[in-house]
């Protein structure tokens, strides 16, 4: 039996769930430590302080977005009145990755409440401590037949792709992206994936490099790079490149000190095999800053890598990890043949005082979402759609447009009696004429 809500019940249930979240805090903020040395000031706000902004504005728009709209009605309908409403799609189902473990949980499952949903929450298994206080913070607020949690790994995760849903929510990396709209299709449920690739990040001759690079260490490094928005690799203008690299180094080491690995600011790179996987990225290449890494404790440090080859491991997957590759670049024509080679970014960045230049490169790629001369920031902005395009993602949401995904939109024309204009029924003889006049006179 599906779990049918008031928008009054949900209203309240998120305001509950807000004031858990503001309860637990400090639990939250232990858990991420925990699962990967998270310090707190990150914790705060890439993971808490969303959810909570989430549900302030949701909690304060749920009855302006849930009420049926009326729209315009087409004068060829004369006389009647047109709606859009929003109607639940009944049965969700939310998968959850390890990187930003709390805010990519329970983010779509703010929306997914709010638009009227049952929903059932997957966590991801790589971050347990952050997963089990999502499952307690839940059983406190939901009834279990609304909200669920059900933890546990990939066995888990296909068992529950094998059951039919209303709609399936999924954010992770493109090959189980790819699972997933294959479950999907099964049923023909509708979903959402949101999914990772290589995001370039282009600094011209004209950019303002000290800024630049205080922007793009920050936007690579924060959560230790395992960010799915994070600059992948930088594309530096020749003429300015050597200035750019030293800038660089001055702001890794400004930021998280001469000892990254004892920096309360850096986090831990999240298990052994994603450790692994990024060490091997740095083996064979120009390493010209950081490249130590200790097993223990998962460590990773910031680390520069000039002009990898593009055959090589950390030109042709996602890093997802705190590496910087830069490659240097003369022409529009070196930025395009490098870009084209990768499937369609989440995300895209260019540092320019150029404005002509900027605007050609933001038409000229197709990308998910990204800045001028900063980077991640888009992602804070809830009237900004945050989704990814080809193989970074299929939809997007944030804000109204959350409670828009988890909503079936249903349009409903509501006819007068009154008057009941005879063209349109058979028999049409003679009536071409008059149609055609009548059609294209509006
Ligand atoms: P992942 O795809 O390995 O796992 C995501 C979820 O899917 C987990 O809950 C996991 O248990 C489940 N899963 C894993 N393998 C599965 C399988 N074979 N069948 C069914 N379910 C399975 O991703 P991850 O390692 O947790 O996250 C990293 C990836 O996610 C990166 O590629 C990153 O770019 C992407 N990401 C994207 C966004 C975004 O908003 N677009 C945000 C964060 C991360």
């Amino acid at each position: 039996m599906l779990f049918k809500t008031s928008i009054t019940y949900r209203k309240k249930t998120l305001l509950k769930l807000l004031i858990a979240i503001e309860k637990h805090e400090e639990e939250i903020n232990q858990a991420l430590y925990n699962d990967f040395k998270k310090p707190e000031f990150e914790s705060y706000l890439t993971e808490t302080y969303f959810v909570l902004s989430e549900l302030k504005l949701t909690i304060k728009n749920i009855n302006k977005w849930a009420k049926p709209k009326m729209v315009f009605p087409n004068l060829v309908n004369f006389p009647s009145t047109d709606f859009v409403y929003s109607e639940p799609y009944g049965k969700v189902l939310i998968i959850a990755p390890w990187n930003y473990p709390f805010h990519l949980a329970l983010l779509p499952l703010v929306s997914a409440v709010a638009a009227g949903n049952q929903v059932v929450l997957k966590p991801s298994e790589l971050t347990p401590a952050t997963s089990k206080l999502i499952s307690k913070i839940v059983g406190e607020v939901f009834e279990k037949n609304h909200v669920e949690v059900i933890e546990g790994g990939i066995e888990v995760s296909q068992d529950l792709l094998a059951q039919r849903w209303d709609y399936i929510f999924f954010t992770g990396s493109v090959t189980v992206g790819k699972i997933v709209a294959k479950a999907a299709a099964e049923h023909v449920t509708p979903i959402t994936l949101e999914l990772g690739g290589k995001n370039p990040c282009i600094i011209d001759e004209k950019a303002n490099l000290r800024l630049a690079a205080k922007r793009i260490v920050w936007g690579k490094f924060i959560n230790a790079g395992q960010t799915c928005i994070a600059p992948d690799y930088l594309i530096v203008h020749k003429k300015v490149k050597i200035e750019f690299i030293k800038n660089l180094k001055e702001e890794i080491t400004l930021a998280y000190g001469e000892n990254p690995e004892i920096s309360s600011d850096y986090c831990s790179i999240i298990n052994e095999k994603n450790w692994l996987r990024i060490t091997k990225m740095m083996e064979g290449q120009k390493v010209i800053f950081g490249g130590k890494s200790n097993k223990k404790g998962f460590f990773i440090s910031p680390t520069i890598i000039d002009e990898p080859s593009l055959e090589s491991l950390v030109m042709r997957e996602e890093i997802f990890g705190p590496i910087l590759p830069i490659i240097g670049y003369e022409t529009e024509n070196d930025l395009e043949q490098l870009i084209q080679n990768y499937e369609k970014p989440l995300a895209l960045y260019v540092f320019s005082t150029n404005t002509c230049f900027n605007k050609k490169i933001i038409q000229k790629f197709s990308f998910g979402g990204g800045c001028i001369n900063d980077t991640l920031i888009h992602f804070s902005n809830h009237r900004l759609p945050f989704g990814g395009v080809g193989h970074s993602g299929i939809g997007a949401y944030h804000g109204k447009k959350s409670f828009d995904v988890f909503s079936h939109k249903k349009a409903v024309v509501k006819k007068a009696n009154w008057l009941d204009n005879q063209i349109r029924y058979a028999p049409y003889k003679n009536k071409i004429k008059w149609l055609k006049k009548i059609l294209n006179w509006f």
